[in-house]
């Protein structure tokens, strides 16, 4: 019904009809765990238990799929519920996926700790380098898994580019949007099959609810993902679900204020004595800010940068900020601070994914930018 309309127009009205008994205009949390039946098996709208489906539910994934262009979306407790459902709903053991070199560490995680042992092998390529992601392409590449930008280091990858090379090997995408959000970035538009979101960051973005999604747009990968969804169960609950719907309608509004606060800090950081590199796909100088520009709306509200007189520094640094509060997660109305070495990115120290020692992540909100400037100068000194 939405199709036609704006980002914004379906943010808030897709599945989210008035109420047709009472005409509330905002759907109701359904704290239901079944539903009567008229007679054995008489449905009255479809619902039979809400592990299988719930009305709440169905708005917020109805809203999903019309936000990110898919026809079918699936609402998760978590992003990694979801990622999980991805890789047992598309994949076999046996199949090997490509995924980046500096994803985020839970995907990492999952893959290396848990799918290896159901099977699956994965090889960790640097997305950015395409010739580096042809030469990982083998016999039983059945999927390429894509997160752009990256966390916590703004790296970007080409998906339309990436999207041709794996169709090209029989290959499924699918694109992490975690940190674009389907506001600034839109990859099944882009040639990508799947569409995943830790909707714990941006989408809900009021920090105050853990959830994830998948949206899809072809019958076949929907019916495989609906199944996995219902039949391992990780789905979201009514709450959850109504939490997440109710942060999506300003969804739009958000992130152009993130992006127009980490714009105004990425270049005050650029130009900050103390700074020794400013990683933010926006600043003309990172080597994704071409691809970035193709391919986003705008450059998004996280911004990372090195500290000049290094580690120690940079540790002190993020307990020095007021306005910015220290902590992990990002997306959320309040500004973050954290030290990826030692908290977010510690369990990946050693490996391929470590992260410089001098790193600070900001996870950049939507407080007035004056307050946030005068918090990080104060906090540099
Ligand atoms: C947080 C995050 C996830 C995992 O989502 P959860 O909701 O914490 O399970 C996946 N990908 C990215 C890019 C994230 O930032």
């Amino acid at each position: 019904m939405h199709d036609g309309h704006g980002f914004s127009t379906r943010a808030i009205h897709a599945g989210q009809e008035p109420d047709p008994l009472t005409g509330a205009v905002v759907p109701p949390i359904y704290a239901t765990s079944t539903y009567k039946q008229d007679g054995v098996g008489g449905l009255r709208g479809g619902y039979e238990y809400s592990r299988s489906g719930n009305p709440t539910r169905t708005a917020l994934e109805t809203c999903l799929a019309s936000i990110e262009g898919g026809t079918h979306g699936f609402a998760f407790a978590s992003g990694l519920a979801a990622e999980d459902t991805i890789l047992r709903a598309l994949l076999a053991p046996g199949d090997h996926v490509i995924i980046p070199d500096d994803a985020y560490g839970g995907t990492f995680r999952l893959f290396d700790k848990v799918a290896t042992r159901w099977g699956l092998r994965y090889t960790a390529a640097p997305l950015t380098d395409l010739a580096a992601v042809t030469a990982c392409m083998c016999e039983g590449t059945k999927l390429v898994w894509i997160e752009t930008p990256t966390n916590p280091l703004l790296n970007i990858a080409d998906i339309e580019q990436i999207a041709e090379l794996a169709h090209r090997h029989g290959a499924l995408v699918v694109v992490d949007n975690t940190f674009a959000s389907p506001y600034l970035q839109q990859p099944l538009a882009l040639g990508a099959d799947v569409v995943v979101h830790s909707t714990t960051k941006y989408i809900g973005g009021h920090s105050d609810v853990v959830g994830g999604a998948v949206v899809v747009r072809d019958e076949e990968l929907a019916e495989k993902i609906a199944f996995h969804h219902n039949a391992m169960g990780a789905v979201a609950g009514p709450f959850d679900a109504f939490l997440t719907l109710r942060g999506i309608r300003t969804l739009g509004v958000r992130m152009d204020r993130h992006c127009d606060n980490a714009e105004i800090l990425a270049e005050f950081l650029s130009g900050h004595a103390k700074v020794a590199e400013v990683r933010y796909p926006g600043l003309a100088g990172h080597p994704g800010h071409d691809v970035a520009g193709k391919q986003m709306k705008r450059y998004g509200g996280m911004i990372s940068f090195r500290h000049k007189d290094g580690e120690q520094a940079a540790v002190d640094l993020c307990a020095r900020t007021e306005v910015f509060t220290l902590g992990e997660s990002l997306g959320g109305v309040e500004s973050l601070i954290e030290h990826p070495g030692r908290m977010t990115h510690a369990s990946v120290a050693g490996s391929a994914l470590e992260v410089p020692a001098d790193l600070v992540r900001l996870s950049v909100g939507i407080e007035d930018a004056d307050d946030l400037l005068a918090d990080l100068r104060q906090a540099l000194g």
